[in-house]
Order: C-alpha cells, then sequence, then structure tokens
C-alpha cells in the first residue's frame, strides 16, 4: 500500500505538470466525468498523508489561482477540504489504495499475462494528456471531486511543521501501539510497513499499549518513525530499494523465527503484522 513517502513522489511527478493545459482527459473511471478536466489548467497539487490533491482551474477568466502556491508548488498538507466558495477550481482527491500509483511522461506495462494469458497493459484510472506529448496516468486510485484542500500539516509525518507533541500524546492512548500508529487523524501518511519496522526497531511488541510505554519509549518511538520514513523518501528519490527488516520477514535480522498476525481495532480494518517474540518481548524492554 502506498505510504506516505510514496504518495509524495506522486505529488513530485504531479508537480512537474503545474501551470500545463489539460489538452485530453481519459481513462477507466465513472466517478468522474473526465472530459470536465479538459482546456484546464493544472493549478495546484497538494499532499496530505497518504492523499493527494489536485486543483484544475479554468485559464479563461474565471480563476484567480496561479501555478504553484504560496507552498512553493504544493509542498505543504492538505488535511480536509473547505469547499470555500471563493475557490472555482475543481479540485480532484485521489486515494492510492493498495496498489495505486502515478505516472509521468510514461504509462504502467503488463508485467506478467493476466488470467487469460493476455499481456494486456494496466488502464489508468484517469490519464491526462498535456502539451508537448506529455501525461500524467493514474492506476488503481479512488478519485473523487472535493472542495478545496484546507491544509493541515501538524499530523503529517512528513511535514517539518509535524506536532511531535501533539503526536507524543496520541501515543500514550491505552490501546494497542500497531492500532495507534495506523490512526491517519494523529499520524497521516504512516501506513502499515512503517508501522511494522518502527516497532520492531525500538523492540516494542505490535500488542503493547501505548499507555504503557515509558516517555522514553515514547519519544524514542516518534523519532525512529520519523527517520525511518524520511529516510525511506530520500532511497525513493535516489531510486534505491527499501531493505525490510521485519515487514514479510520469515526472520529477524537476529535469526530468531519472526511471527505473523491480522491485527486491528474492533470493527476496524485489521493489517498483516510481523514481529519477533524474542527481539519485540510483549513487556516493553528498556530500548538499547
Ligand atoms: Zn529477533
Amino acid at each position: 500500500m502506498p505510504e506516505g513517502p510514496s504518495v509524495r513522489q506522486f505529488h513530485e511527478r504531479c508537480c512537474r505538470l503545474l501551470g500545463a493545459l489539460v489538452l485530453r482527459a481519459a481513462g477507466g473511471t465513472r466517478q468522474l466525468s473526465v472530459q470536465r478536466l479538459e482546456g484546464r489548467q493544472l493549478q495546484q497539487c497538494q499532499v496530505h498523508g497518504k492523499c493527494l490533491y489536485l486543483g484544475f482551474g479554468d485559464v479563461r477568466g474565471v480563476d484567480t489561482g496561479c501555478p504553484g502556491n504560496s507552498s512553493g508548488g504544493g509542498g505543504a498538507g492538505a488535511g480536509a477540504e473547505g469547499g470555500t466558495a471563493r475557490d472555482p477550481r475543481l479540485w480532484l482527491r485521489f486515494h492510492f489504495g493498495l496498489f495505486g500509483s502515478v505516472r509521468c511522461d510514461e504509462l504502467a506495462r503488463a508485467k506478467r499475462p493476466n488470467k487469460r494469458g493476455d499481456w494486456a497493459d494496466p488502464v489508468p484510472r484517469l490519464l491526462l494528456h498535456f502539451p508537448g506529448e506529455r501525461l500524467l496516468a493514474f492506476y488503481s486510485c479512488r478519485l473523487c471531486e472535493c472542495g478545496s484542500p484546507r491544509p493541515d500539516p501538524s499530523t503529517d509525518i512528513l511535514e517539518p511543521r509535524f506536532n511531535m507533541d501533539q503526536a507524543l500524546l496520541a501515543l500514550q492512548a491505552a490501546r494497542p501501539i500497531s492500532y495507534i500508529l495506523l490512526d491517519q487523524r494523529h499520524f497521516s501518511g504512516l501506513g502499515n510497513i512503517i508501522k511494522n519496522e518502527a516497532l520492531y526497531l525500538c523492540g516494542i511488541h505490535p500488542w503493547c499499549l501505548g499507555s504503557q510505554l515509558g516517555a522514553d519509549t515514547q519519544r524514542q518511538l516518534l523519532r525512529r518513525l520519523l527517520h525511518f520514513t524520511h529516510d525511506w523518501l530520500d532511497r525513493k528519490r535516489r531510486r534505491q530499494r527499501l531493505q525490510h527488516l521485519i515487514y514479510q520477514r520469515a526472520r529477524c535480522p537476529r535469526g530468531h523465527t519472526v511471527q505473523r498476525a491480522q491485527l486491528g481495532p474492533p470493527g476496524g480494518l485489521s493489517r498483516p503484522t510481523w514481529w519477533c517474540p524474542v527481539c519485540q518481548p510483549l513487556v516493553p524492554a528498556p530500548l538499547g
């Protein structure tokens, strides 16, 4: 599932086309009449956690927006949609589910034959053509029209303005730490890989309650997960693969057998979770 670092990268790809006019729009989405985007200018591109927002303006004098916003082309986050009457742009919100992606100036190719044995290339959910034969292709995502996003960088783990104190308070809840970390209200952009790896790095069992952790452990967990997330984004930019320590591993780096279970809050989404019963004992151990 694309987590914060992947969606940041999708955002960077979309930003390359800021200011460009949509010549043609196509794609397999039923959630939007994509032709409405034609003739509009890609004016805004924002990211918040696992959500990407694109704002398309009418260049026939109705829109007062300009390419690139005060956040330098859409670097800042956006937490919710405000839908102000002043913003005449058409805004789209993208969720990337389990396998979604965005490509710039290239189309995805089939990596393996489908069930019928055809090597059919994936069909973009939305395909935008721009001048100079440039394009943006959005795959396996959900998209819908939304109001203008309202910036709230304090909960986005990749934002410089991420609020550490607020996050520490959230970590103190009497809930399993593996549930707390995936709560997008407090840790926007944090996904299952970051959860598994950060808990392993800190030697914390995923069932451990946040309230059981000492203040030092909570701080260390927060620092490590932020470091891990920023490092992952840097690696993506350098086209380096991330080597998982525990996620989808049979053995931990120290050679112990790893356990796996579906963990999630009652009535909520459960996610596959891997942990080492030796390196991550159920009673929190002092961090080494
Ligand atoms: Zn181990």
